[in-house]
């Protein structure tokens, strides 16, 4: 190395200006000795450290981490190290006074003219404010996408029953429908009415009605058969239920089995002729194949829902063949 225009003394003592006026830490340690010791720091180290030269040289640099010892970053340090290769890792360290720093710590190895590994030098800086910056952001993300993941549940659930709403329920139409005709299965909808509901809501209030329609709602909630099978709160006090793969008697069985969840709730609605609460079904089965659209197949099961209520209620009605 070569300082233009200066002896070499000069050279010598600019160096060492240099060294000794750095803003970062410089530190040299002795790779003879058996413990690496440290044998210069300069007085930004002393600085960022809060311990004097003195304090410092014939240590190993490990009394910085204290305790704290189980760092990834000591691991690729003494790794490189041991290799005699350069490595950048930012560590935990602590000051005199107790107080953690992140340190970022660059080290090289000093090589002697046969080239053998006489001293490892490193560079260090107190990175502090920008890895609490980091690890304030990274928190914050992570409560961004828990808060973002809330909002999509609550943009697609009902909030009285907890099921979905119909704007899930019509975009999960679509879905299943367009599986359906790719795979040339069926779809079934069934659509669900609670019976003489107003008379209920005159009978016994309308929180006592909110208290039946949840109740309704796990109901049917519960009668899930397969993970296709998909329950929403359509209106009011009407629900719908798609499911795929159904044949046409599987679904009749499935919409009785619905009815009979409800009826099997007990719920006294002293104005029906059962005397408890159910509900009607209209349900609509088609394959994906046929020249339908999934919005008839809803017309079709709305349909057999009403006939379900001309024929005299808590009863389950299949879409008339077309
Ligand atoms: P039907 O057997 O023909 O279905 O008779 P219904 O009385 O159930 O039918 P209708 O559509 O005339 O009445 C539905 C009632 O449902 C009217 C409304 O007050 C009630 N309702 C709709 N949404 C809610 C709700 O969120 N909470 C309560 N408590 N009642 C509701
Ligand atoms: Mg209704
Ligand atoms: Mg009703």
């Amino acid at each position: 190395m070569h300082l233009l225009g200066n002896s070499e003394a000069d050279q010598l003592r600019m160096l060492k200006q240099a060294i000794s006026e750095s803003r970062d830490g410089i530190t040299l340690a002795d790779a003879a000795h058996p413990d690496c010791a440290l044998v210069f720091v300069n007085p930004a180290f002393e600085r960022m450290t809060g311990y004097a030269f003195e304090e410092a040289i014939g240590r190993n640099c490990r009394y910085l981490q204290g305790s704290d010892r189980d760092q990834e970053g000591i691991a690729v340090l003494r790794a490189a190290m041991a290799r005699g290769e350069p490595c950048v890792v930012v560590v935990r360290n602590y000051r005199k006074d107790g107080r953690l720093f992140y340190n970022e710590l660059s080290v090289s190895p000093v090589h002697d003219a046969s080239g053998t590994v006489t001293h490892f030098m490193g560079i260090q800086r107190d990175v502090t404010s920008r890895v609490t910056l980091e690890a304030n952001l990274h928190q914050r993300n992570k409560e961004l996408h828990t808060a973002n993941e809330r909002l999509r549940l609550l943009s697609i659930a009902d909030s009285l029953t907890g099921l979905f709403n119909r704007g899930h329920f019509d975009e999960q139409l679509v879905t299943q429908w367009r599986i359906a005709r790719r795979t040339r299965s069926t779809m079934s909808i069934f659509m669900i009415d609670i019976d003489h509901f107003k008379a209920y809501n005159d009978s016994y209030g309308h929180r006592a009605g909110d208290t039946c329609l949840r109740e309704v709602a796990r109901a049917l909630g519960s009668a899930f058969m397969r993970v296709s099978d998909f329950v929403a709160r359509y209106g009011g006090e009407e629900f719908v239920v798609l499911s795929a793969g159904m044949t046409v008697d599987q679904a009749s069985r499935y919409a009785d089995s619905l009815c009979e969840r409800v009826c099997a709730l007990k719920i006294p609605h002293a104005a029906t002729p059962g005397g408890i609460v159910s509900v009607s079904v209209g349900h609509a089965t088609a394959r994906g194949d046929e020249l339908l659209t999934a919005a008839a197949l809803v017309s079709q099961a709305d349909e057999a829902l009403y006939r379900a209520k001309a024929e005299g209620r808590n009863r389950a009605v299949p879409s008339s063949p077309t």
